[in-house]
């Protein structure tokens, strides 16, 4: 059966959306249709806002609607510690954890195995908050992946000159997990990160 035109591009659009296979993207579709018209247009709309309105903080990355954002301009926070994330969801999660030193948001859309040059991130409001003085500790908190520890080395690399403390997170076994069902990278990182009780 050959879907109504509209129908079938709202179901490739959706399909662009990460997680969302052919299956899910027609149930989305087919559920949007019988959404009142107005609730319909308050998705659309919400998107285009999104969209229009935030942007990445120019100090610190972190998505925001005003900038710079709501963390750079707390006056609270530890101004010596310094958290490198790659994406704003990286932040939310870190925050829940009640961290409360500032972060530096790399919004990394690229791949290191793809060819992406290091020397193409923009890194100049980091480098500028490195020489500042007022950091004495950058947390690396990048995903424990290829490009996390090329990342890593870079900026630690980048932060040598400022004698800026360098610091990234313990790799290890997640809370409930079982050390028999460890993975032996997972394993042995545990191991050498080990702490004193
Ligand atoms: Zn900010």
């Amino acid at each position: 059966m050959r879907l109504a035109r509209p129908l079938e591009n709202l179901i490739n659009q959706l399909l662009k959306l990460p997680t969302i296979g052919p299956k899910t993207a027609q149930r989305l579709a087919l559920y949007i249709l019988k959404l009142p018209e107005s609730e319909a247009r308050q998705i659309a709309q919400a998107i285009i806002d999104a969209r229009e309105k935030v942007a990445p903080c120019s100090s610190c990355g972190c998505l925001t609607d005003v900038d710079p954002c709501a963390i750079c301009e707390d006056e609270e926070r530890e101004g010596h510690i310094l958290c490198v994330a790659e994406e704003t969801s990286d932040v939310i999660a870190i925050e829940r954890t009640g961290f409360r030193g500032r972060y530096y948001v790399l919004n990394k859309n690229f791949h290191l195995m793809d060819g992406f040059n290091l020397d193409d991130l923009h890194l100049q409001p980091l480098l500028d908050q490195l020489s500042s003085g007022k950091i004495q500790e950058m947390v690396l908190a990048l995903n424990p992946d290829i490009d996390g520890e090329v990342l890593s080395r870079y900026l630690a690399d980048l932060a040598k000159p400022h004698q800026v403390r360098v610091t990234r997170l313990a790799h290890g076994l997640p809370v409930g997990g079982d050390i028999e069902f460890a993975d032996e990278i997972t394993l042995r990182r545990a191991l050498e990160g080990r702490n004193d009780v």
